[in-house]
């Protein structure tokens, strides 16, 4: 693009320079005005402004410092270039300080006649960038101000929403709160006329209070989703986790249905697998969810219809599956059915009509445990809801008693001890008196501890039992949880226990972590009391493992070794059978696929014989060889592991079988 050429007003006495200069000034496509003096000069700078000034240092009227200070003040983003005299140089960097862009000092043989353009188009490039950047400093600092207000705005908006979303939260739990009772009352006195107990009641009228009692029971749901749902979006909803076992809840949950299941002529089929972990959640809310899935289920499914409900052990979670043959959902709709009072069918049957909330809360309910839920659906034939929840090691329950028992403790400002209590030289004991008194003795032990601690106080959170340790959580500080060690320690070892009819006295010892003096933090608090305890627990456990491959053998001992098990090995049942006489373990290790003696042979062996009857024994198959069954293992199909496994799974399932027999071994 081609600019207007750049003018230039030059200050200047000496009419030799005056003529050089402006020649050299045009030459390079300047415009070039004259001033002879400073005055002459400042007056036309009232009436014209030039691109650049020329300030001869030395005028007849004016200083040329005062000259530029002049301009300076008029015109704040003049570009002033001063002219000095050869020698003058430091009059050249006051100027500078004054605010002139540049100066040249004059040369006796002209040679800053040459410099002079260049010095005046560099000036003014400059200035150019200066004022383009000034002029984006000044756009960006309104972009940033008018972000900062909407900001602001969207602050206060978001203010605003949650300050009605909390009132519109409390006034549906208040509203709901309200009408319950009432209808409660109705629901009561409806009944009242409907059994004819306040006199009879003719056909008609009996035919309209059944439908009087049927939207009864709707609004009654309805108020409760409301509040359930006013509960979740509060966050008022806590989880009261335990340890869940699935197929108990499953059958619960389906007996519930059943009926209404069957007045629709829908049949109901659970699909579990033998074996299942327990998880660890809220019993109560899994099973809202499921029933909620089940009565939809029923609720969209024409005439002689089938559900099937699955649960399957997935690597880390497990998956609960509700499968419909009903009328199946558009999948315009699919994406939304989670969302609030979305409803896109009716209801086959009239008259149960929901309230669009239920898949929004069992949404909620599912993610509150860590889990997803979704659904696949062929529009005519049928839906299938799918949810997942996170499995749990035994640990990790016992993680979250600390862990739950730690919040509490902190929420009152006051201190949680974990006090772990055990049975001194117990191995010894076992091996003198065998398994049967022992385990009595423990029972008899962990009574006691309970009544103790019980007595005591009344800040005692939980209490776990842990193979032939007890571990308290109380919430007291250190001297309180040594004073409950001691009571429990004088208790017990003030009184005589009966072992084969014979006195014999206990020794424990016990030991204790508190919250925030020892432990300073949650994650601490709960390694050093698992270290505790693992240092007691394993080092008693011995486990015995029976394989015919030698490699096998070697390996399993090592990693178990490692973990500070104590190991037995043999090679057959036989000598297993031998070694069993003369020791005795707390869990073997199985090999099915052995010669002389197979697995199967060997467990119903140990079975029958009363020393080894209790020993929790984990079978290891080749997948597919399962024969549950002829083994007698319904109830305690857990013990088992597929070949081939990873030693993470191996050492899990140990775990967890020391766990589920504590002090049969
Ligand atoms: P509602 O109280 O209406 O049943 P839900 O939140 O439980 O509310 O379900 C939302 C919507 O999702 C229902 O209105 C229905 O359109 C659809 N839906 C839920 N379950 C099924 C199912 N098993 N088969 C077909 N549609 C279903």
């Amino acid at each position: 693009m081609a600019h207007p050429p750049l003018s230039v007003l030059l200050f200047e006495d000496d009419e030799g320079q005056v003529i050089l200069t402006t020649e050299a000034l045009e030459k390079a496509g300047l415009r070039v005005a004259v001033a002879r003096n400073g005055r002459e000069g400042l007056d036309r700078l009232l009436n014209a402004a030039f691109d650049a000034y020329l300030v001869d240092y030395k005028l007849p009227d004016v200083p040329g410092l005062e000259v530029l200070r002049r301009i300076i003040t008029m015109r704040p983003d003049a570009v002033v270039v001063m002219v000095t005299g050869h020698g003058d140089e430091s009059s050249a960097v006051e100027a500078m300080k004054l605010g002139a862009y540049d100066y040249v000092v004059k040369s006796p043989y002209m040679g800053h006649l040459t410099m002079l353009p260049m010095v005046v188009h560099e000036a003014c490039d400059r200035r150019r960038l200066r004022q383009e950047r000034e002029q984006l400093q000044t756009e960006l600092w309104e972009h940033a101000r008018l972000l900062e207000e909407r900001n602001a705005e969207l602050r206060r908006a978001n203010e605003e929403l949650k300050r009605l979303d909390q009132m519109k939260s409390d006034l549906v739990s208040m509203v709901s709160h309200e009408l319950r009772t009432p209808l409660a009352t109705i629901k009561e006195f409806t009944g009242i006329l409907a059994d004819q107990i306040a006199g009879p009641v003719n056909a008609d009228q009996q035919e309209y209070l059944h439908i009087v009692r049927a939207n009864i029971d709707r609004l009654a749901r309805i108020i409760d989703d409301l509040l359930d749902m006013a509960k979740i979006e509060a966050g008022r909803i806590m989880l009261n986790r335990g340890l869940v076992q699935i197929p108990a809840l499953v059958e619960h949950v389906v007996q519930s249905m059943q009926p209404l299941a069957d007045s629709r002529g829908v049949a109901i089929r659970s699909e579990l697998p033998a074996a299942l972990p327990g998880v660890l959640a809220d019993g109560d809310k899994v099973a809202q969810v499921l029933i909620n899935l089940l009565s939809n289920a029923i609720k969209y499914t024409q005439g002689a219809g089938q559900i099937t409900m699955r649960v399957e052990e997935q690597t880390n979670e497990i998956q609960f599956s509700v499968a419909d043959t009903g009328v199946g959902i558009a999948p315009d709709d699919l994406p939304k059915i989670f969302e609030k009072f979305q409803q896109f069918r009716r209801a086959v049957e009239p008259g149960t009509k929901g309230t669009g909330l239920g898949l929004a809360i069992s949404k909620r309910l599912v993610e509150l445990h860590g889990g997803r839920i979704w659904a696949t659906s062929s529009p005519g034939k049928g839906s299938t809801f799918l949810f997942t929840l996170p499995k749990y090691h035994a640990e990790e329950v016992f993680r979250e008693y600390i862990r739950t028992a730690l919040q509490e403790a902190k929420r009152k400002q006051g201190y949680l001890s974990t006090i772990i209590v055990s049975v001194l030289r117990f191995q010894e004991l076992k091996a003198l008196y065998g398994l049967e008194e022992t385990s009595r003795l423990l029972k008899d032990l962990e009574m006691l501890v309970r009544e103790t601690v019980r007595r005591g106080a009344g800040d005692v959170v939980v209490r776990w039992q842990r193979g032939d340790m007890v571990v308290i959580l109380a919430e007291v500080d250190k001297a309180g949880a040594n004073a409950i060690a001691d009571r429990i320690r004088r208790i017990v070892e003030g009184r005589t226990f009966t072992v084969h009819g014979k006195p014999l006295a206990v020794s424990l010892t016990a030991s204790s972590v508190t919250y925030p003096d020892e432990a300073t933090t949650e994650e601490e608090l709960l390694s050093i009391t698992e270290s505790r305890l693992q240092q007691a627990d394993r080092a008693r456990t011995r486990i015995m493992v029976i394989d015919d491959e030698p490699k096998i053998r070697q390996f399993l001992k090592e990693a178990l070794e490692l973990r500070e098990y104590e190991v037995l090995t043999a090679a057959s049942g036989p000598e297993a059978i031998e070694q069993l006489k003369a020791q005795r373990v707390h869990l073997i290790l199985l090999d099915v696929m052995m010669p002389v003696m197979d697995g199967y042979e060997f467990y119903h062996v140990l079975k029958e014989t009363p020393q080894t009857a209790d020993v929790p024994v984990i079978i290891v198959t080749a997948r597919g060889e399962r024969k549950d069954r002829q083994l007698g293992l319904e109830t305690a199909s857990y013990n088992y592991l597929s070949k081939p496994f990873q030693l993470e799974d191996l050492l899990a399932k140990v775990r967890e079988v020391l766990q589920h027999h504590p002090v049969k071994a």
